[in-house]
């Protein structure tokens, strides 16, 4: 029973965090003013911000002019309200747990923003970071976390020497320490090789077409599938290093 409040609640922040996701790139404010159709610019009314439900309701379009709403909105609550459900699932119901579903949260934001700018605002990628080390033992976190950004600081030099041109961004380094902080050791390094693996196929995708391939998406989506399945990532590294 208490899910479904939990599920609620993620929904509703998934809901604020479609305006992050809208108006952090834009540099507007998060605060005001109230949503309003991208079409018709009509302020919406308070029953059309009713995450996912006002979508269904309104069949995906604007309740004034009937222009389309974009599907990233319904789709965008309901994966929060999933990551809040699991992350409530995986650690108990406490505030630690509100905290890195938050993160998770933030890191999905990323991706969003970074599938459509390729680039991705050092605001949020901050913010995460910062966060994920508010955990019960926050020395430990804050120790995996400086931890995975010296790694990831040191792989860049040696990537950026040998391809002879600069290797990955500073955002990547950032969400390297989120990874360590929420992850520790070793899973961070499970998280890395399933990121690369994620991400080999759409690479090869776009080798063809000449597109750039976000980073992010993939890192996020590593960390949280590592995060879900800590103990079967945790028993796969004891088989293998047991041959
Ligand atoms: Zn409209």
């Amino acid at each position: 029973m208490e899910f479904i409040f939990i599920f609620i609640f993620g929904i509703v922040i998934g809901s604020f965090m479609n305006v992050v996701i809208y108006r952090i790139p834009k540099e507007e404010s998060i605060v005001f003013p109230a949503s309003k159709c991208q079409s018709c610019q009509t302020p919406l009314k308070w029953y059309h911000n009713i995450p996912i439900f006002s979508w269904l309701a309104l069949r995906g379009k604007c309740g004034f002019c009937s222009e389309p709403i974009s599907k990233q909105y319904p789709i965008v609550e309901f994966i929060t309200g999933m990551i809040f459900v699991a992350v409530f699932l995986k650690m108990g119901i406490t505030i630690y747990a509100g905290v890195i579903a938050i993160v998770f949260t933030l890191l999905l934001a990323l991706t969003m923003i970074d599938f459509k700018y390729m680039a991705i605002p050092d605001s949020l990628n901050l913010l995460a970071l910062t966060l994920s080390i508010i955990q019960p033992d926050f020395l430990e976190a804050g120790h995996n976390a400086l931890l995975a950004v010296a790694g990831f600081t040191l792989m860049r030099f040696y990537l950026s020497y040998l391809l002879k041109k600069e290797a990955m961004g500073e955002g990547d380094i950032m969400i390297a320490g989120t990874m360590g902080a929420i992850l520790g050791f070793p899973l961070f390094f499970f998280a890395l090789f399933l990121s690369a693996l994620l991400a080999l196929v759409p690479s090869m995708i776009a080798k063809d077409t000449d597109h750039a391939v976000p980073f992010v998406p993939f890192l996020a989506l590593a960390t949280f599938i590592v995060f879900v399945f800590d103990n079967e990532f945790l028993e796969l590294g004891v088989w293998i290093m047991n041959g």
